[in-house]
Parts: structure tokens; sequence; C-alpha cells
């Protein structure tokens, strides 16, 4: 979007920090300058020995131990009999990978995952919602938690967060009083791609703009959007969220709003307080989205939520780059995951 703005980033101490790419109104160019950046839009080489991406898909789900051809099977699946399920490689997943994966993850556990989709990309991609809880289907009057990977597609390390919180959710319940009760207290909707096309196309941008520019405001409240954030302005709008958390990379912050003005909200000290205990995990920083560069971003998905919502809504920039060598994925898993589960506990 801003070309030519490496200069006046690079007198911002922070700048050489953050991931341009996410929230400030720099461009993914500045990142690549700055930091040598992800790979080729079209290589599939993201790990740091330079191996291709193996082709296999995730091993377990079709690992032939799970009823699936036939449809009318699918519900009679006893979890109680269940092989365990891999967890996800450490390694960088395709998008079909991913859709695998969900829905491996609703079959098995029928009682708490529902795989649903809220609208489709431009080229046709699903846009998938995992909806997770004790008594999925039935409103208990718990608390809504959204949480959202991959808003820009070229930030893949999130995805792979989002498989690893999806696995320790639904996998381990049983075995896990901590997930039991994050799962029991909580009705949570999980999006493990926004941007299902920009991933494919390992890109931040798609039908050419920043899908995290799109979002309604105050100023422009029915504003129209591509498709990828009306779906998501649907769905939010449809539900009352308690909270919202948006995965990005990169710069080891956590992100607090407003992106489009340099003033506090007004429950910023409480959002400040979740955001610090994030931030604890892993020695992160809490920091306000607009001040990240200097320059407000208005049209971001943590103002929107914020606006329209009300609740706590926060975002985190994973990692030091979006797409980490493979040796760095499970690590980053632990800390994402981690900062997950206690933002679903502060809610
Ligand atoms: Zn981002």
């Amino acid at each position: 979007m801003v070309r030519g703005v490496s200069l006046r980033a690079s007198v911002i101490g922070i700048a050489s920090l953050v991931c341009g790419a996410c929230v400030g109104p720099l461009s993914i160019e500045y990142a690549d300058a700055v930091d040598a950046g992800p790979p080729d839009a079209g290589s599939v080489t993201v790990d740091d020995g330079g191996a291709p991406l193996p082709p296999s898909p995730i091993p377990s789900v079709d690992g032939g131990s799970i009823a699936t051809p036939d449809a009318g099977t699918i519900p009679t699946i006893d979890a109680g009999t269940l092989a365990p399920l891999a967890p996800p490689e450490a390694r960088y997943h395709t998008f079909d990978e991913v859709d695998a994966f969900v829905h491996e993850l609703g079959r098995r556990h029928p009682d708490r995952v529902l795989v649903d989709r809220y609208g489709q990309s431009a080229s046709g991609r699903p846009l998938n919602v995992l909806r997770i809880s004790d008594h999925v289907g039935v409103d208990e009057g718990e608390p809504e938690v959204l949480i959202n990977y991959a808003i820009h597609g070229d930030e893949i390390i999130t995805v792979e967060c989002a498989l690893a919180l999806l696995y320790e959710l639904v996998e381990r319940y049983d075995e896990d009083p901590r997930i039991r009760a994050v799962v029991d207290d909580h009705d949570l909707y999980v999006v493990p791609v926004v941007s299902p096309d920009g991933f494919a196309a390992r890109s931040r941008e798609v039908e050419g703009v920043d899908p995290n520019r799109q979002f309604p405001y105050p100023e422009a409240p029915s504003r129209a959007s591509i498709g990828i954030i009306a779906a998501a302005v649907r769905f939010f709008e449809a539900h009352n969220f308690s909270g919202s958390l948006d995965y990005h990379a990169f710069g080891q912050l956590v992100l607090l709003p407003y992106g489009a003005s340099f003033e506090q909200p007004p429950t910023y000290a409480e959002l400040m307080g979740v955001a610090r205990d994030l931030a604890s995990v892993a020695g992160y920083e809490p920091t306000q989205i607009s001040y990240l560069f200097g320059e407000p971003a208005i049209g971001g998905s943590v103002d929107y939520y914020l606006w329209r919502g009300g609740g706590t809504h926060l975002g985190i920039e994973l990692a030091t780059e979006k797409a980490p060598p493979t040796s760095q994925i499970a690590t980053i898993r632990g800390h994402a995951t981690e900062m997950g589960l206690r933002f679903i506990e502060a809610l």
C-alpha cells in the first residue's frame, strides 16, 4: 500500500521488530526489505533446509482407522474407542490439509466440534469455522470467544498455530483438566484461515487489497467490502462475542486497539491487563496498534470487533518472521497455544 516508507520507519525504533505486514500501514515490501522476509509467493520452500514441502497429508487424517466413506456411519463413532490422533506435524500444511484436519476433528468428536462454513472465498474455498464446546450446538449461555488466524495469507506460521490450538482443545480434552474447563465453560469459535485464497497464494493481499483494512468503522458503518470480510462481518454480527483474538506474524507483540486512532479505548486498562498476561508467556511486548509505525490504520479487525461487540479484543504478532524455519514451529506453537488458552480463560 505504502511504498518507500522504510526510511521513515527506520527512525522508529520498534519498526525493526514488527511486522509491517500486519497492523501498521506499511506494506509487505517493507518487511521484505528489512528482514529478508518470507519466501517468494510462488515458492513452496519454507524451511531453513530448503527442502520442498512434503506432499504427504497429515498421516492420521487418511490413516484408515476412522470410518469416513459412508456418511451414515459417521455419527456412530464411539469416542471411547478412538485411536489417538497424532498431533499436527511440525511443518507447513497446505489449505487442503488444514481443511482435512479440521473435518477430521469434527468427525471424531461430533459431540464437541461442529465444523461449519460462514461463506466462501472468491476462488470458492470454504470459510471454515470450528465451534467447540462441551455440548456444542446447545446454547448454554457460555461466553462466546472468536479466534482468527491468517487474515494475512502470507503469515503462514499462524495457521500452524491454529492446528496446534485445535488439537489441544479437541484431542486433549479428556486428559487435561485445564483444557476441559476451557471447553466446558466457553463457546469457542476458531477460524483457522480467514483468507484462504491469500493463504493458498502466500499473499497478504486478496482481490487487490489488504483484507485487514476492509472492515466497517464508525464513519463507514455499512462499508461494502471484499467477500471474505463481508462474510466475517455477517458472522460476527450474528453472534455475541465476549472477545476475539487475531493471530498475525511477525513482531513478538500483543496488540491493543485502537489501530485507527492514537486515543485509547475506555477499557484500555482492562485490555492491557489481559495483554500483559499473554505477552508474559514468551517475552512479547504489549503495544497499541496505532503506535506501531506512528500512523493510524483504518478498517482493521480489532477496532471493528471492539466497536461492534464491546468486550475484550486483541491481536498477536507471533515470531520474528512470517514463515519461520520448521525447526521453530513447535516452540512458536507452544507459545501461541498458551496465549490462546490464557485469553479464553480471561473471558
Ligand atoms: Zn498480519
